[in-house]
């Protein structure tokens, strides 16, 4: 009788931890994809230094008809300076 009893608080015990880790699993937050923000704004990623931004949080400026996304002032600066740099060097 003793033995069936452990046997069932065993299982019992089995049964909690197993419904423990499950909701802990459940529970653990979602990794943002870089794609999207958590307004499912799209994420850009910012050519000169990797860096990804929000649409509105980017600083936009068009480089040769093409749009390009920045993640400030300076990296916009310094890749437009680099792009004419670039153009400079191979003219
Ligand atoms: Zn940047």
């Amino acid at each position: 009788m003793i033995v069936r009893l452990l046997i069932a608080l065993l299982i019992a015990f089995l049964i909690y931890t197993l419904v423990q880790s499950i909701k802990q699993f459940l529970k653990r937050p979602d990794i943002q994809p870089p794609e999207k923000t958590a307004k499912g704004e799209d994420m850009l990623q910012d050519p000169y230094c990797g860096t990804f931004v929000s649409r509105s949080d980017s600083f936009s400026c068009s480089i040769r008809g093409i749009q390009q996304f920045f993640c400030s002032e300076d990296c916009r600066d310094q890749y437009i300076a680099q792009v004419a740099k670039d153009k400079e060097t191979r003219s």
